[in-house]
């Protein structure tokens, strides 16, 4: 089997599987209970939060664990908006944020927030006028993408953070679930921003939330007090200790991965662009382990299966917006056409990925391509 779907999740590392099990097995207490072994479970997983606060050379903020990044976005983005209602009511983001973003504004909305969105220019990079001309005294919170998990597109998080310094009442928010590991951290300027562990080679379930200033966020989750009281629930803390040891490693191998992957991503779009009929939808710039093409004319889905019966699994879509007009969103909103949007594959890489895994995927397109040629609109 090869995998070619690591947006959608990673294999975990085997020394982060086994520490997850010996922890389990040698801490299994609740960091809360005041006994000795409360305490040193307690000890362990604080030991692991200082680590991460030095991976990420953080200083003043705060990092609450959490079960992923889709909690860590509920969480920041409710409670922040909720908490600065008093000075404004309008959020904004773009239509290529994931779900768990996109959804949580969607229910702000019912609350009574406006949202505005950013568009994108024709070649599919972010509008940085477009943004500065929806500022108004109103917004109190924009929310972006760090990495767009179907297409790539790295947003230009510093420059919006350097816009936004203007701007004191605004809380920044980062969706870094794409880009941690993968391309360097923009932290300056930046209030918040959340991370999944299973996206870089950490296990499902572990997950973060960074924030300047935690006391100003409202309280989402109510219960015994965990995690400075915002985010209540037995600490998982194998999942948490884990996490740094995950976080370490990805930003260990950052530099030399990222040389590695866009290699590879380089060579599948050459090698791809050549067939007459492919589209190639991946913006120059973009992340180095998301590549996304077209077979104009077919759907993707087909495309997909073709290489799953070859043993191949690459994706048409983001794996947890399975509807595909989540995927039309996104892909319409950077001004794909449609014909190109039902074609779309995405092929995302991971350290664990070969040479000899980007060669099979050459031959194997070769079949595909020669049976489905006919269908093609070249
Ligand atoms: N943001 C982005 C950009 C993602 O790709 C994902 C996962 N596909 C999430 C947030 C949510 O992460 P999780 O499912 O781990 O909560």
């Amino acid at each position: 089997m090869i995998y070619f779907d690591n947006c959608a999740t990673t294999k975990p590392d085997a020394a982060v599987l086994s520490a997850f099990i010996k922890i389990n097995e040698t801490f299994y207490f609740n960091a809360a209970s005041p006994h000795e072994k409360g305490l040193e479970t307690n000890q362990l997983q604080e030991e692991a939060r200082s680590q991460i606060k030095n991976i990420l050379k953080l200083d003043q903020q705060s990092i609450v664990f959490t079960s992923g990044a889709t909690e860590s976005n509920n969480m920041a983005l409710t409670g922040m908006a909720r908490a600065k209602k008093a000075f404004g009511r309008t959020i904004i983001t773009t239509e290529i944020e994931h779900p768990s973003v996109l959804e949580t504004i969607r229910g702000l909305e019912q609350e009574g927030f406006a949202v505005k969105y950013v568009k994108f220019k024709e070649d599919g990079a972010f509008d940085m006028d477009h943004f500065r001309g929806l500022l108004s005294p109103d917004v109190i919170l924009v929310s972006v993408m760090h990495v767009n998990n179907v297409m790539g597109a790295v947003l230009p998080v510093a420059e919006i953070a350097e816009v936004l310094k203007r701007y004191p009442k605004v809380h920044f928010h980062v969706d870094c679930v794409q880009s941690f590991g993968k391309v360097p951290l923009v932290i300056d300027g930046v209030h918040s921003f959340s991370l999944s562990g299973h996206k870089f080679h950490g296990l499902k379930g572990q997950g973060l939330l960074v924030v300047n200033q935690l006391r100003n966020l409202a309280q989402t989750v109510y219960g015994g007090g965990q995690e400075y009281g915002f985010r209540s629930g037995t600490s998982n803390v194998a999942a948490n200790v884990t996490l740094s040891k995950a976080m370490r490693l990805a930003m260990e191998e950052m530099e030399m991965q990222r040389a590695r992957l866009y290699q590879f991503k380089q060579e599948i779009e050459s090698f791809v662009k050549q067939y007459p009929g492919i589209q190639l939808n991946s913006q120059a710039g973009g992340a180095p382990h998301i590549v996304n093409f077209s077979f104009v004319g077919i759907k993707g889905e087909v495309i997909v299966n073709a290489f799953s019966r070859r043993g191949i699994m690459i994706s048409t879509t983001s794996a947890c917006s399975s509807k595909r007009a989540k995927l039309n969103e996104t892909l319409t909103a950077l001004h794909v056409d449609e014909a190109t949007i039902t074609g779309s594959v995405r092929l995302s890489l991971s350290k664990y990925n070969t040479v000899e895994e980007i060669e099979a995927f050459k031959e194997a397109f070769k079949e595909i391509y020669s049976e489905v040629e006919e269908l093609l609109n070249k």
